[in-house]
């Protein structure tokens, strides 16, 4: 059995972190192939040593001096270094940095550096072997990720190496140049080493006990959510819920190798399964509640619209024509909403309204702001009756009025749209009566 461990920031800020990594890795032989990201903020006012790279590469760029702040990510380096009792020295590597800095390899290059530098301390420390992701990760020349190059290489290259530290975050062009995957990437190299080496468990480790029912923002103390499938967590990631990169879930997917979210300073919680499929139940009916605010809803009236072919298509091509993607679009006989983010929204309405005109000729249409959507998720809905009576009872009992309902064919979710103003009541409400209230 192998698994393959990624570890987040916050998990390698410091030294004591580092520890509790080791211990974590150790205490299981089957962890043989881990990834790290770069050292996180060890305290809320701290800097993420990705983002101080960024800030000192800005500086290269601007042809100013970035001696002072590459020292400063050296010391970061260091103080881990020394806290561990290490006998390492990054002196070298720093001075081939800076030479590279100055001969502008490239913002990808500067920010990669927080994972490879944390990289070789990780297999210093744990006497794995390292394994450069410039060398096993591949993007083709437009800068796509090229997963079967990547697999290919990667597959070969673990296969002999009984025990491995691969940073994560980048991998190397066809052309030898660094790039780096969008931020929080490091999830995406896990993911892409566990395929590589059919891990039976890809374990995601991070600063929180999984995925929880609700945003701890808006909910005291939420549970956690055990089992969730991936298209649910698709669902609630979509709707602002995140713990993990969206395209994380790709490789591991494709593979049937199930996802652990873990928490580094609690390693005895059994965290979040993420799972293709499962038959085990939620405990309350629904998987998890996520929204966002910020809607505009279109609303279009034509009479007999219902008898006109090709209405819609004309309706959604004035949205096409200004470059705007919908999110949900409700309809009824002769009237049909359209749901769209405002701020994208905002600048453009007036061409949309006339495009519509244009091509739709509807009776009226009318606009309303500050709408908020949000998604109720759960495999468990599709055979449990009385599921959307119990939301919207709830949300009738907290006095909020319920301006869309949208359920999908999938009986997977279920999207309500309140006003902005409600937002956070209708979530409290829907928590308490599913979770906290348990009927
Ligand atoms: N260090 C990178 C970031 O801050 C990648 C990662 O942590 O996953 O985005």
């Amino acid at each position: 059995m192998i698994k393959v461990v990624k570890f987040g920031g916050s998990s390698l800020a410091s030294a004591e972190q580092f520890a509790k990594v080791g211990k974590i890795i150790q205490a299981d032989k089957e962890r043989r192939y881990v990834v790290p990201s770069a050292p996180g903020k060890r305290n809320p006012k701290d800097t993420k040593v990705t983002d101080m790279l960024y800030a000192c590469y800005a500086l290269v760029e601007a042809e100013e001096d970035f001696r002072v702040p590459l020292m400063k990510i050296k010391d970061r380096y260091d103080t881990i270094i020394n806290g561990l009792n290490l006998k390492l020295s990054l002196e070298d590597e720093f001075r081939k940095i800076s030479e590279n800095f100055k001969n502008k390899a490239g913002v990808d290059y500067a920010a990669s550096r927080g994972e490879y530098l944390n990289g070789i301390i990780m297999a210093n420390y744990l006497g794995y072997e390292f394994v450069d992701a410039a060398d096993v990760i591949f993007f083709d020349k437009d800068g796509n990720f090229d997963a079967d190059k990547t697999n290919k290489v990667l597959e070969k290259k673990l296969a002999k190496t009984e025990r491995a530290v691969i940073p994560g975050f980048y991998g190397s062009t066809p052309d030898g140049m660094i790039k780096t995957f969008s931020r929080g990437g490091s999830d995406i190299t896990g993911s892409i080493v566990s395929r590589a080496v059919h891990a039976t468990c890809y374990e995601n480790w991070t600063d929180v006990s999984g995925f929880l029912v609700a945003d701890p923002r808006i909910i005291d103390n939420p549970q956690t959510i055990k089992t969730i499938t991936y298209r649910e967590l698709r669902e609630l990631s979509y709707m602002g819920a995140s713990v993990l990169h969206e395209d994380a879930v790709f490789p591991v997917r494709k593979a049937g190798i199930p996802i652990n979210i873990r928490n580094t300073n609690a390693p005895e919680d059994e965290g979040t399964w993420i799972v293709e499929s499962t038959c085990h139940q939620s405990k309350y009916t629904i998987t998890g509640i996520a929204g966002k605010k910020g809607f505009v809803s279109v609303n279009i009236d034509k009479d007999m619209m219902n008898a006109e072919v090709g209405f819609g298509r004309k309706v959604l091509t004035a949205f096409e024509e200004n470059d705007i993607s919908f999110e949900h679009m409700p309809s009824g006989i002769d009237t049909m909403t359209i749901f769209v983010h405002q701020p994208e929204f905002e600048g453009k309405e007036q061409a949309v309204i006339s495009a519509i005109h244009r091509l739709a000729k509807p009776d009226s249409i009318e606009l309303e702001g500050d709408l908020a959507l949000i998604a109720v998720v759960g495999r468990g809905m599709k055979s449990t009756r009385g599921t959307a009576g119990r939301i919207f009872s709830a949300l009738a009992h907290a006095n909020i009025n319920v301006k869309m309902i949208d359920q999908g064919s999938s009986e997977l979710n279920i999207i309500i749209g309140v006003s902005n103003a409600d937002f956070e009541n209708a979530i409290r409400a829907i928590y308490d009566i599913f979770v906290e209230t348990q009927l």
